[in-house]
This record gives structure tokens, C-alpha cells and sequence, in this order.
């Protein structure tokens, strides 16, 4: 595996490799979902490109981009294990080059400000703002985003069609525990009465995504849905049904919706996503 350390480097890197190469971005702290997107990106043709790279921007809270998992060397191991051809792991200097990005040019009315832009004002920017500048510096064919943060692959998916060439998208499903809670590099932070807890996100959304489909009306399965984490001793910040492409409020001709959440247990806070598919009546 190549490593790259700086801009310079990787175009040099780039040069003696094919063109079409698939882009695995991450911040590090890899588990078995991040490996999951480059076993998909090894289906593709080309090479797979990883980057590990914690962008500061997208972090409301500092002392948690401080404590954000560190391990570049297992990282690289475990990267260089799943088959990864190149990794490019830059500092900050090499990618914003000693200017903050301009993050008033990435908002999208309607996508950055809503869900997680709502409850994380700024973060859906700062990620499509460091996503655009890998694109630019790793220039990839394709690319491999998680369902896992579902309205970053909605968001991802808009910037890469307006790419020249564009980027094909490819989305990869959630990987979870045996007991259904989604991999993350932030459940380790979970204490072990928590992390048995924390599974009753997925079974929370499973059980409202299969009372929507027998028929239950949306507003009212949100509303539950957000009651039983409360009860289970989450802080919801949103339980949300929405459109699956374009996360917008679901129609009633709608057929495949995602219903998604995001709260708060013992101050971790945990993301999940379940699409479910309605069936024509
Ligand atoms: P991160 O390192 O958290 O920025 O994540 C890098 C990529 O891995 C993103 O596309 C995430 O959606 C994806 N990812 C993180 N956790 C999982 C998971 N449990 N299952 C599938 N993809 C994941």
C-alpha cells in the first residue's frame, strides 16, 4: 500500500496509477463498517484510494474533535489488510493549504439546514466542504459513502453529479453489532450499561418502520417512536420519516422512505438509519 503524505505526493502517486480508482473516505478509528465500504470499493474496477483525515470543521464541540480516536498506524495495518491500494492521510495544511475553508458556499437550502444541520448547525457544510476538496485532490472515479450517515450520502450524491466527470456514488449498508446497534467509532465512549441500551435505537426505528407499513400514519409513528427512546432513557434530538433520495417530507404516493434518528445516551450521541419500502395499494 502507498502512503501519501501531502498533495505533491499523491499527484506524483497518481500519475503511475490507472485513472479509474474508487475514493474510501474516513476519519480514522477504523472498524468493521469502515472496512465494509472498501470491500465494495474492491468490487469496482481501478484501484481503492482511502483517506483518514479528522476535518475539524465539521465538530460543533472541540473536546470532541480532541478526543476523536487516533490510531493512524493500526489504520493504516487494517487498511493495508483489507486490500487498500493508496492512502492518503494529510494534515490540515495540506488540505485547506492554511485557509479555512469558505463554508457559506457549501450550504444547500433544504439539505444542510434540516436533521442534522438543524440539531449540528455547520457540520453538513464543513462535510461537504472537506468531501469537495478530497474529490478535487484525489480526482476518483467513483466513491464509497456508508447509509450509516444517510443525509451525508444525500448530500455527497448532489456535489458528485455536479463533479466534472461526475462521481459515481456508491452507498454501502449499515453494519451493526450482533445486538443491531450501528458501528461507530463513538460507541467505545459508551459505558457497558449504556452500550446494552444503546441497541434499542435500531429496534426503535425497526419497530416504527414496520408499523408504517401496516399502515400506521407517519406523524404518529415519528411521535411514538421518539416517546419509547425517551423512555428507554435516550435524548432524541429528531425521529424523522423521510423520502429516501431526496430526504424530503414523504408524500403520500411515496414508496421508499427512510426513517431516521439521532439521540443523546449518557452524553454519546448515537445516529441510526432503516430504510423500509411501502408496497403500491
Ligand atoms: P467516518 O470515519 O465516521 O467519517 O466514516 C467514514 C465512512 O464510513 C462514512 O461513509 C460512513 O458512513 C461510513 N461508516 C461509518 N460507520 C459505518 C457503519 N457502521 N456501517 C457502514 N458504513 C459506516
Amino acid at each position: 500500500m502507498i502512503l501519501c503524505r501531502t498533495a505533491a505526493q499523491l499527484e506524483a502517486a497518481l500519475t503511475r496509477q490507472p485513472e479509474e480508482r474508487t475514493l474510501v473516505p474516513t476519519m480514522g478509528g477504523l472498524h468493521a463498517g469502515h472496512l465494509s465500504l472498501i470491500e465494495c470499493a474492491r468490487q469496482c474496477s481501478g484501484i481503492v484510494l482511502a483517506t483518514v483525515f479528522v476535518n475539524r470543521h465539521q465538530f460543533d464541540d472541540p473536546e470532541d474533535f480532541a478526543n476523536y480516536p487516533r490510531e493512524e498506524e493500526e489504520d493504516f495495518e487494517r487498511l493495508r489488510q483489507a486490500g487498500v491500494d493508496l492512502t492518503y492521510a494529510p494534515d490540515e495544511q495540506e488540505v485547506w493549504g492554511g485557509e479555512p475553508p469558505r463554508l457559506e458556499a457549501f450550504e444547500i437550502p433544504g439539505m444542510t439546514d434540516v436533521l442534522e444541520g438543524q440539531y449540528r448547525p455547520g457540520h453538513l457544510r464543513a462535510v461537504a466542504a472537506v468531501v469537495s476538496r478530497l474529490f478535487d485532490q484525489t480526482a476518483p472515479t467513483a466513491a464509497v459513502f456508508g447509509e450509516k450517515d444517510y443525509q451525508q450520502l444525500v448530500l455527497v450524491r448532489r456535489l458528485a453529479v455536479e463533479c466534472r466527470p461526475p462521481i459515481r456514488i456508491i452507498a454501502a449498508p449499515v453494519v451493526r453489532e450482533p445486538d443491531g446497534l450501528a458501528m461507530s467509532s463513538r460507541n467505545r465512549r459508551l459505558d457497558p450499561q449504556s452500550r446494552e441500551q444503546a441497541a434499542g435505537l435500531h429496534r426503535t426505528l425497526e419497530a416504527a418502520a414496520e408499523s408504517i407499513k401496516d399502515g400506521l400514519d407517519v406523524e404518529q409513528a415519528q411521535r411514538q417512536a421518539f416517546e419509547t427512546l425517551v423512555e428507554l432513557g435516550f435524548e432524541p434530538d429528531y425521529v424523522e420519516v423521510r423520502e429516501a433520495d431526496s430526504l424530503c417530507q414523504p408524500a403520500p404516493t411515496d414508496r421508499d422512505l427512510v426513517i431516521l434518528a439521532a439521540a443523546r445516551l449518557s452524553g454519546v450521541r448515537l445516529l441510526d438509519v432503516v430504510r423500509f419500502g411501502l408496497i403500491l395499494s
